[in-house]
Parts: C-alpha cells; structure tokens; sequence
C-alpha cells in the first residue's frame, strides 16, 4: 500500500501529544528519524500481515520471499517472522469465524476531520458485526516493550476512525485487541479490552477533543515521562533534558565548553527504596535521552557538519545475510539441509558466524558463503580523546577530492 500521509495529531503518537501536548509544536520543525532496522522490521511484518489477509494465504506461503520498505531496506520471510504474524493472523481469522455476518477490513484509512482537522490515519486489521460489535486489531512486532491495551488511546483512536460520527453499523460494543507475539506480556500475546459505544463517545468528546486542543495552545505544557522515548523533539527538548539533568544532579546552564561536568550522584546503597521506582523509571528516560543526543550527534557528523571537540570513528562492523535463498542453495549443494540455516528453538535465522560455522562442522569451505553476506561499518561520533582514527563522511571525503582532483571542465558544445 503507498504511504500515507503522516498526521501530526496522529493514533500511534496519541499517547506522547495526549500527554505532552506542547510535544506537537516542537516537533514541527523536526527532520523525520531516519527509519531503523528495528522500525524498519515492524513495517515489513506488517506488510506480510496485509498480504496474507488480502490474498487469504498462510504466513508460511511467503516463506524465503524479500520484502523491501519504502526506505529501501530488506527483510526475509523467515522463520521468526512467520510466526509471529500467524499468531496474529489466527486470532485474525478466529474472530472472523467467530460470528456470522462479519466484515473484514485490512489496512483501512480512514479520517477523524468530523472531530478536528488534521486528525485521520490508517488501521491494520477491523472485524465489524452490524448491530452488534467492532472489533479493532493493532499488530506489534516489537519485541521490546510490551504495549497494554486497557485504555490505549492509539485503538481508541481508531476505534472512532471505524466507528465515525454516528456509528452508521449501529454497533453497541468496542473491543480492542493488540497482537503482539515477540514480547512476553503476563496476559498473553492476544490482549483484549472492552468498552461500550457510549463510553468511546465519551472519551473523545472529554479526553481526545480537549488534548487536540491543548496542543494548539501557545506555551502548550511539557511534560517528560517514558512516551519521550519515540519523541522527534527528544534532541532539543529543553523539558526532558531538565528533567534528566536535575535528577542527575547536574546544573544545565552551568556547564561550560572544555570544562569537566560535575556529577554528584547519590550513594545507590542510600536510595531509600520509594525513590527507586522513581529512579528506574527515569533511568528509561535519561537513557532515551542520551540515545537521542548520539543520534543528533552523529547525523550531523556523517552529515557533514562538525562539533568542536568531536571526531567520527569506524564502529564495529556489522554483518547480515544479504542473500538467504543463495545461502540455502549452497547448503543443500553441499550435504546440507535448509533446516542447518536455522537456530531451534526458538526457529530464528542463524547468524552469518553461526552459517559459517556450519558449513565448517560438515567439512565444507566457509568462504563459500561469503558474497550471500553483506558487511557494513557504520560511523559513529566519539570525543576526540577518545580511540580510533579520525574519519571524514563520505560527502566531505568527495568534496576534499573533488579540491585537489583536477575536476572536468564543461564543454562549450559549439
Ligand atoms: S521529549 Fe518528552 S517532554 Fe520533550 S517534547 Fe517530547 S514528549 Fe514532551
């Protein structure tokens, strides 16, 4: 499906703006995170989920198949991939079958402008029963933080999307449901949440509405907590640095260019244990923080730009399998099975460490896989104290060159 445009008032940040409403304005002028790996991942498994309900087929008919984001990046249909769809994809069909007279709906855009301009999106999976009830489905791929749904307002927010403003398939009831199949949650998988018509009505008429408005307020509040972590104004947000400098002990405006910051952190064996949950829940932020200010960093030094005090280094590098099908082909070839490309349990892709390895333990040359793997040496931002060589981005590599290469001179064409 082509990309939709991107809501600023949107359902998957609902939560931050809901929370933090001045977030919106000073995001605006924020250059878009460039896409992960990790974001990158979720896109293309959501793909697969689309797929599979599109054209009625099983996550394990794509098996080995190539996915390639809009971003450019590539993902095997492999193992791990297809099981977490499928779990979410049975639940999908179970639902469907639960009750006759169901309506499927697959990636269903839809627009919230009767509420407030600006305000639409898009939701993955939707099982409507006129009369009765509808049923809402968000797939997560993330495997890291698991996601409640009890009072999730991303799935209330679509919930309004599907039900519109007089809920024309006269439905009495609203169940949320969020699939999320790599993450350990203590309720499972498959979380459900219930609410009636009325109830939903009513929170985006006292919650919803007045959050929307809230962020159009100059002066909108700030307000730091573990939504900063997908943030786009987390680098220059004044609010979530305070925070993460006045729990550290540390005087923001006091620091000073070439002098040593003074931390005064406490003694841990001395935290009275209330305080801890405090402290654990902030060390989230602080990290996300850090993570973001490395982030800024370093974009702005393979970028072109340059910050006193700072050098680019090569990071360690990074090796993937570029080419699974090719990797497989030269294990069966070779006396190998398929199943040798694979870790069990849980069935996950081996490694290219693992693969060569393999091939070793049968006697076979490792090097045989080693155009079907891709190596990649990332740059990363590092004080000039610190180890390794200076490097220049690829950009002001060329431009140095293109100074001292005599450059070709434009032909006059007569
Ligand atoms: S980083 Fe946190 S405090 Fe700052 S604008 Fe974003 S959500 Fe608000």
């Amino acid at each position: 499906m082509p990309p939709l445009a991107h809501s600023k008032l949107g359902a998957s940040s609902s939560k931050r703006w809901l929370t933090c409403p001045g977030s919106v304005s000073l995001s605006q002028d924020v250059p878009n995170r460039p896409p992960t790996e990790f974001s990158e991942e979720g896109t293309a498994a959501h793909e697969l989920v689309e797929w599979c309900l599109v054209n009625n087929r099983h996550a394990e008919s794509y098996r080995g198949q190539t996915i390639t984001t809009d971003a450019g990046f590539e993902f095997f249909v492999n193992d791990d991939m297809i099981a977490a769809v499928q779990t979410y994809l049975d639940e999908v069909v179970k639902l469907f079958t639960s009750k006759p007279g169901a309506v499927l709906g697959v990636e269903t855009r839809f627009s919230l402008e009767w509420l407030h301009p600006g305000c639409f999106g898009t939701n993955d999976t939707s099982v409507t029963f006129k009369g009765d009830e509808l049923i809402i489905m968000d797939y997560k791929h993330g495997k890291g933080i698991a996601v409640e749904v009890t009072d999730n307002p991303q799935l209330m927010y679509y919930a309004l999307g599907a039900l519109g403003p007089d809920n024309k398939e006269n439905v009495k009831k609203i169940t949320v449901v969020i699939g999320q199949p790599r993450a350990y949650h203590k309720d499972g998988p498959m979380r459900y949440w219930s609410i009636t018509v009325e109830q939903l009505y009513a929170w985006c008429y006292d919650v919803l509405l007045p959050g929307i408005l809230e962020t159009e307020k100059p002066n909108a509040k700030l307000e730091a907590g573990e939504h900063c972590r997908f943030c786009p104004a987390k680098p220059t947000c004044g609010k979530i640095a305070s925070v993460a400098f006045e729990v550290a002990k540390v005087d923001f405006a006091h620091i000073k260019p070439n002098q040593p910051i003074e931390l005064n952190l406490p003694d841990i064996r001395r935290i009275p244990d209330d305080k801890v949950t405090q402290l654990m829940e902030f060390a989230s932020i602080f990290k996300g923080w850090i993570g973001s200010l490395e982030e800024y960093v370093q974009g702005k030094m393979v970028g072109g730009g340059q910050i006193e005090g700072m050098k680019l280094v090569h990071g360690k590098s990074h090796r993937k399998v570029a080419d699974m099908n090719q990797v497989e082909k030269i294990f069966t070839e070779n006396g190998l099975s398929v199943e040798d490309t694979v870790n069990v349990p849980p069935p996950k892709a081996k490694t290219p460490n693992q693969l060569e390895l393999a091939l070793k333990a049968h006697g076979v040359d490792r090097k045989l896989i080693k155009d079907c793997i891709s190596v990649s040496k990332p740059l990363k931002a590092v004080p000039e104290t610190a180890k390794g060589e200076a490097v220049l981005p690829e950009g002001q590599a060329m431009a140095m060159f293109a100074g001292i290469v005599p450059q070709p001179q434009p032909t006059s064409g007569v």
